[in-house]
């Protein structure tokens, strides 16, 4: 007889597909953090993940509840095993919500339940796992693979960046060995997270923040020296010192996830076009909302100029056809509002001196004169030439943009 929806009797089967899909969703996050995962035996809760080069494996135990249920532990916390806890929430519905913890901080949040006749099991209530610290925290449980540091930046970024915030707040300093080892890293690699840094913060117009970073022995400012007044280090350091860091929100904050970069998320905008909106929740920031377009455009037009087919990529620049301003948050970074392009070409197609017709082909509006070789080279001569679009629909520029484009320009 097939279930009614009108039951409210948990079955044994019911509580089978709950746990089944827990673990399917640990086991897509375990994956993607480069381990080989081991699923449990039947009604097992206990995940086995094994490091890419066999020498580590971590026992992850998971329990997945509809909603958000307490977890019940046992009689005795000597029965607790694995090396990480992971409770999977709302497994029902199309956004499962994972907590993250490692043993010990599973352990010391469990409890005895006042409430249970014996007085003898012990618990870890919703109240206490659900907490912001844990959510999604895969990044605890680290890679499985030797992945180069370039792909673990951002995250590392995200952690620097709270920490610089926090040394300007006291007006303090730190060494380039102290914020290694917060961030369990060599100093070397400091460089590449505080480049990130800076990279943001010039281009926000913040005071930088990577000036904070000195060396020990010589007192050598670092990174963020190219962004202060090279000459009056001092008055740079008071500018960070002095700036209200705590109303700006961590632009790494997608990162904290450890397995979050500018690039998978231009990955999935890339294959989903629609769900750039979603993408856009994630990111939030304009200066990384930048990075992450542009890297998307990058993708889905192969890496070279619409106009031109200019292959050198740090010339190459995402154009909005409907202009950031106007953009509504998902057009930000929808490629289908895009067009890569080289740093000339899109000045071109921002200014309206160049468009993309209906049919694809590239227009040189008539306020091109021939003053000189490159005007015909560079602009005229494109003109009636197919542009090279992405070669899928779901890619191209979306002509009522486009139409709008050239309305806009006369073109
Ligand atoms: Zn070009």
């Amino acid at each position: 007889m097939a279930n009614t929806l009108s039951s409210n009797k948990i079955t044994s089967q019911d509580k089978g597909a709950v746990r089944d899909k827990g673990l399917e969703y640990c086991h897509k996050q375990l994956v993607s953090l480069g381990w080989d995962v081991e699923l449990p035996e039947r009604k097992g809760q206990l995940l086995i993940a094994r490091s890419k080069d066999g020498t580590r494996s971590i026992e992850i135990k998971v329990n997945a509840s509809r909603t958000h249920t307490d977890v019940k532990i046992g009689s005795s916390l000597d029965v607790v095993t694995g090396d990480f806890w992971v409770l999977v929430n709302d497994v029902a519905t199309s956004s499962p919500t994972a907590f993250v913890l490692p043993l010990q901080e599973a352990k010391e949040r469990t409890a005895k339940d006042p409430r249970s006749r014996d007085n003898a099991g012990y618990w870890l209530t919703s109240r206490v796992y659900r907490q912001e610290q844990f959510r999604e925290a895969w990044g605890q449980i680290g890679r499985g693979d030797n992945m180069p540091l370039a792909d673990k930046k951002e995250e590392m970024a995200w952690r620097a960046w709270h920490k610089l915030t926090e040394c300007a707040a006291q007006k303090e300093t730190i060494t380039y060995g102290e914020l290694a080892a917060h961030l369990g890293t060599h100093h070397r690699p400091i460089r590449y997270v505080l480049d990130l840094i800076q990279q943001y913060c010039l281009a926000e117009n913040l005071p930088p923040l990577t000036i904070l970073v000195h060396n020990k022995t010589t007192g050598v400012l670092g990174s963020g020296f190219i962004a202060g007044d090279a000459n009056n280090p001092q008055t740079s350091i008071e500018n960070v010192w002095n700036h209200d860091w705590g109303s700006i929100e961590n632009p790494f904050e997608y990162a904290s996830d450890g397995v979050t970069t500018i690039d998978t998320i231009a990955t999935s905008i890339a294959a989903t076009p629609d769900s750039a909106d979603e993408a856009f929740a994630k990111v939030k920031v304009r200066g990384t909302a930048q990075l992450v377009f542009r890297q998307a455009l990058l993708k889905t037009y192969g890496g070279q100029c619409a106009f031109c087919g200019l292959k050198i990529e740090e010339a190459l620049e995402a154009a909005h056809i409907i202009p950031w301003a106007e953009a509504s948050p998902r057009q930000r970074l929808d490629p289908r509002n895009g067009v890569l392009l080289c740093a000339t070409h899109h000045k071109l197609f921002d200014k309206g001196y160049m468009s993309i017709g209906s049919s694809g082909e590239i227009l040189c509006s008539d306020r091109v004169k021939n003053r000189s070789p490159a005007d015909k080279v560079i602009a005229l001569d494109l003109h009636g030439v197919r542009a090279r679009l992405p070669k899928q629909v779901i890619h191209q520029p979306d002509n009522e943009a486009l139409r709008k484009h050239r309305e806009k320009y006369g073109l």
